[in-house]
């Protein structure tokens, strides 16, 4: 285990693409430690398979803007979107600087498209986009000498008062519990896919840093704007559910009904055709419908999506000869703790970025291949804004905030969490279904 000291600038609660994006963003003369609950590469940041939107030129920023705003039912904050839009040429440049490795077609960088997308914008690596920018983002973190990385290790709390936070609780792999104090805290913790039965979420990310918001009073924006994804391998097993990435229905593939016919346009936005793929098992009485790849050349499938190819294999099902079954599950979370355009929250010295945060982007439901892209320009504009204040408060008596005996059960903690957010969620679906 890395040796950890009791205060540092800054504490990053995640080591996703956000959490990794934000260090290095930050100035290398502060003292960073980021934690995370699972390894390091337990998170979902590393699932993405799609790819990550870029603005391809100037022509495109209309259509990016539109695509964006009609996926989030018009939702969304166009300040966000504009910012999103606007600093995505900046943001793969700096992907590309720290060595990610994007995919080529003679030349020039390729471009896939994705349902809801008007144009081809999306960058990506084979079916393992995730994979290679953040595994990339986390080596290039280990190299610097100014932040300390802490896998297996939990946020339980913060330390805060009067609306200023001054640090967390944190639980270690053992479950013994100690403090950090930081003059920032910024929460990269990820969606909250662990809380559903279903779902394409790692199972520990389950919306921790929402029951603190709650339980703290800090402002919360759509907590029931949680995004279903409409294509998932179906599976009698419980566990993780496999992605089927919409670059799929992007290449051409259909799905089809229990008799083998088309029965809806597969690049409508995600929540439409979740809810075709829902009416139609209704209508035939099955658990799943079909997703067919024969509109793809086999060697665009063995090329693009070589992971999904070998998953399916591996599940029974040859993609290549064969349809699979698919159904959706729980995917993204677009609601989260509010924050500006900096990505501060409305707690001092704790800011939110990632799948966590609502900056507005996505407004009702997510465009495909604009998280991994919202995700680094905020985590970019926070490590700017942290980096620019110097006069950051102090707890008069740290240890005086914190009684560690009160986090002794850690399971009911856990569970206290959850019940929490999905009280939440319910509440919100229900002031909104009443017009509140
Ligand atoms: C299967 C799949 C495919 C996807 N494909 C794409 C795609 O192609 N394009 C795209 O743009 N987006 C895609 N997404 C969405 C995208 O991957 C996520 O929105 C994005 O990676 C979120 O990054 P993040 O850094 O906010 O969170 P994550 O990457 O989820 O990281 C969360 C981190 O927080 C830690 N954590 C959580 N709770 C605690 C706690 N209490 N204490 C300590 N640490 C904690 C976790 O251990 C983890 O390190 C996909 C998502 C999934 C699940």
């Amino acid at each position: 285990m890395a040796k950890i000291e009791k205060r540092y600038d800054i504490v990053i609660v995640g080591t996703g693409c956000a959490g990794l994006f934000c260090a290095l963003s930050l100035p290398r003369n502060k003292k960073i430690l980021c934690i995370s609950k699972d390894a390091l590469d337990g998170s979902d940041s590393f699932l993405a398979q799609g790819g990550i939107c870029m603005l391809r030129d100037e022509e495109d920023y209309e259509p990016f803007f539109e695509d964006t705003m009609r996926a989030g039912h018009y939702e969304n904050r166009k300040e966000s979107v504009d910012i999103m839009i606007r600093s995505s040429q900046e943001i793969i440049k700096d992907l590309i600087g720290y060595g990610v490795d994007f995919d080529m077609e003679n030349g020039e960088l390729a471009f896939t498209r994705e349902g809801a997308h008007s144009k081809s914008r999306i960058l990506f690596h084979a079916d393992v986009t995730g994979r290679e920018i953040t595994g990339t983002l986390l080596e290039r973190v280990q190299e610097l000498k100014n932040v300390t990385l802490l896998e297996h290790t939990t946020m339980v709390d913060w330390v805060c008062q009067e609306n200023v936070c001054y640090g967390i609780v944190a639980a270690d792999i053992d479950g013994k519990k100690f403090t950090i104090e930081a003059d920032v805290t910024v929460l990269a913790c990820g969606g909250l896919g662990g809380v559903y039965e279903h779902s394409t979420n790692f199972r520990h990310i389950r919306g921790d840093a929402l029951a603190l918001a709650l339980y703290h009073n800090v402002e919360l924006e759509n907590v029931d704007y949680v995004q279903i994804h409409p294509t998932t391998l179906y599976s009698e097993m419980s566990g993780r559910s496999f992605l089927i990435s919409e670059s799929v229905r992007g290449e051409g593939a259909i799905l089809l009904d229990k008799n083998g016919n088309r029965f809806t346009d597969e690049l409508q936005p995600r929540d439409v055709v979740s809810q075709a793929i829902w009416d139609q098992m209704e209508k035939d009485g099955t658990k799943y419908v079909w997703l067919s790849l024969a509109p793809i050349p086999q060697e665009e499938i063995l090329n693009h999506f070589p992971n999904i190819y070998q998953h399916c294999l591996e599940a029974g099902f040859d993609i290549l000869k064969e349809p699979i079954p698919v159904v959706p599950a729980q995917h993204y979370f677009m609601g989260g703790i509010h924050v500006d355009s900096m990505s501060r929250t409305t707690m001092e010295q704790l800011y939110a970025v990632g799948e966590t945060s609502c900056n507005g982007v996505h407004g009702r439901n997510r465009l495909a291949s604009n998280s991994l892209l919202e995700s680094l320009v905020f985590a970019k504009r926070a490590a700017k804004d942290i980096a620019s204040k110097s006069d950051y408060k102090k707890a008069e008596n740290f240890d005086s905030l914190v009684d560690l005996e009160n986090y002794e059960d850690l399971d009911t903690i856990k569970h206290q969490y959850k019940a929490m957010v999905l009280a939440e969620i319910e509440r919100e679906r229900k002031l909104r279904e009443e017009g509140k």
